[in-house]
């Protein structure tokens, strides 16, 4: 039997005229459709020299011809290589001399920019623009609307997701069928996904979150999605009422509480909310419950990973925390240095293993290597602990980890105590370089502007609350803190911008 997420999601598509993808303007395509029109897209895919374990890099804006485009390379049994429409010429080639792909697809407009990088690695060069447009649909417009699937082993590789870390050189995880396909299926199933669904797809298509998350579990519910091209709120909320579900990082949560007409009326055929990709504030998930009735569902995961832990459908969905490991998911809260298990409630490197923990870095066997230990835990570099209750709380980044004067801080323990002062919208908190302490903890605060909030007011509001050696330094403000496309709080940039001594 064959483990290609394409043939398997063939296989349970159980009726062909119903819808899978519309779009605003009206567009709508059946299973039946997306049947044939991945078939035209794999022989194109073919026809430029594509074979199986081929490279397959993309660079395209998003549309319902770039998910056909991912959809057939697994069909063809290549791997699907997405890369942020962000990446500039340079970060292009590095990818490209990286993964050494057989085919590189941009848009028409980008050619000339990327071309070279492109004949440097020996890949040919196509293109679909942000309409679905391009050499690569003209290519599939006159192929046949039938292919044979290729035969993939559980481990054999789909995707390679290039992880959108802050230091370092980035590295490319490598997704199996058997990755995507496990996930997908236990997701459907916590997550009740039903053939009576229809999604607000909003998110990005080059991360794991809107590309793997919000489409296989889509697909493999027979369920439908409304696709946009970009988050926007009030076209989110003019759709709330023909949709049931939402997938969203925190910040699509925030943006859409800044709207009058979110209430319990307008999200009243909606049955789920779900936030993921960075953590979502206690203060957002309780104003999204007052406002509308629903309790945010939080998950948490990541590239290498896919899904790891789920707050529960049934049961209490936990402000702060991102709930529980996901059937057939280890999750092990252990010593850093040496990945022996803490006892419950002690914080510790958040290390997982199952189905969904991906193959290794490619090309990195020294990297996975360091990353993933004998007995298969991946180790994810989130630090976090266990409650009582077996809910996940994640306290930060390993790397952001502050060490002053010899003592631990968790920034986020820092944070949820400035959040909670009268006047600041949000704070982040970063260790910078000081002569005295190593590094001096340093707070970033957002004020809400209602109030005017001073450096003093700040440190006076924590005294007593935080122990002496956890209380910030200094206190700067700003305007808003600088996030990624993924709503992730860039602390590398902070730590640059609020540096007063050179950083190590
Ligand atoms: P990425 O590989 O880009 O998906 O980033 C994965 C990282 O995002 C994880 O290692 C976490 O640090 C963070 N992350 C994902 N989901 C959550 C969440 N629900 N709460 C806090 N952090 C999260």
């Amino acid at each position: 039997m064959t483990a290609n997420i394409f043939a398997l999601l063939a296989a349970s598509v159980t009726d062909a005229a119903a819808p899978v993808i519309e779009t605003p303007e009206g567009g709508a395509l059946s299973y039946g459709q997306l049947m044939e029109r991945t078939a035209q897209v794999a022989h194109a895919l073919v026809s430029f020299g594509v074979k199986p374990d081929d490279r397959v890099a993309v660079q395209v804006e998003k549309s319902v011809e770039a998910v056909i485009l991912y959809l057939a390379t697994a069909r063809a049994g290549a791997v699907f290589l997405p890369l942020n429409t962000a990446y500039t010429e340079q970060e292009v080639a590095y990818f490209l001399k990286d993964a050494e792909p057989r085919l590189f697809i941009c848009d028409p407009a980008r050619v000339q920019e990327l071309g070279a990088a492109a004949t440097r690695v020996g890949a040919r060069i196509e293109t679909l623009d942000a309409q679905g447009q391009g050499s690569l649909t003209m290519a599939a417009d006159t192929a046949p609307t039938e292919f044979v699937t290729v035969d993939r082993g559980p481990e054999d590789l789909v995707a390679l997701l290039y992880t959108s870390g802050t230091t370092g050189r980035s590295k490319g995880a490598m997704l199996t069928h058997g990755n995507l396909v496990s996930n997908a299926r236990v997701l459907c199933d916590a997550w009740r996904f039903s053939r009576a669904d229809v999604l607000i797809h909003a998110l990005p298509i080059f991360h794991t979150h809107g590309l793997f998350v919000a489409i296989n579990v889509t697909l493999f519910a027979g369920a439908s999605m409304i696709f946009l091209p970009k988050f926007d709120a009030d076209q989110i909320l003019d759709l709330m009422p023909r949709a049931t579900v939402l997938m969203g990082v925190p910040t699509f949560y925030v943006r859409l509480l800044e709207k009058p007409a979110l209430d319990a009326a307008r999200s009243a055929g909606m049955r789920l909310f779900v936030s993921g990709s960075a953590p979502l504030l206690a203060d957002t998930h309780r104003a999204w419950q007052m406002r509308t009735g629903h309790a945010i569902l939080e998950r948490y995961g990541m590239t290498e990973t896919n899904m790891n832990t789920s707050n529960p459908y049934d049961g209490a969905r936990v402000a702060g925390t991102v709930g529980l490991p996901l059937p057939g998911t280890e999750v092990l809260i252990a010593d850093p240095d040496t990945g022996v298990a803490l006892p419950q409630g002690e914080i510790g490197m958040i290390e997982v293993r199952g189905p969904n923990v991906f193959k290794g870095y490619w090309r990195m066997p020294e990297k996975t290597a360091a990353e993933v230990r004998t007995n298969g835990f991946f180790i994810t570099g989130d630090l976090g602990r266990m409650d009582a209750q077996g809910y996940l709380h994640i306290v930060g980044r390993g790397k952001d980890l502050i060490i002053t004067g010899g003592y631990n801080v968790y920034p986020k323990e820092v944070e949820a105590e400035i959040d909670a002062i009268p006047g600041v919208l949000e704070a982040a908190v970063i260790g910078v370089p000081d002569a005295d302490f190593g590094e001096a903890v340093t707070a970033i605060v957002v004020p809400t502007g209602e109030t005017a909030l001073t450096e003093a007011q700040i440190l006076a509001a924590l005294d007593g609350r935080l122990a002496r050696f956890k209380r910030p330094k200094q206190v700067h403000f700003v305007t808003a803190l600088p996030r990624n496309t993924m709503g992730k709080v860039q602390k590398n940039l902070l730590r640059e911008a609020f540096a007063t001594a050179p950083l190590p």
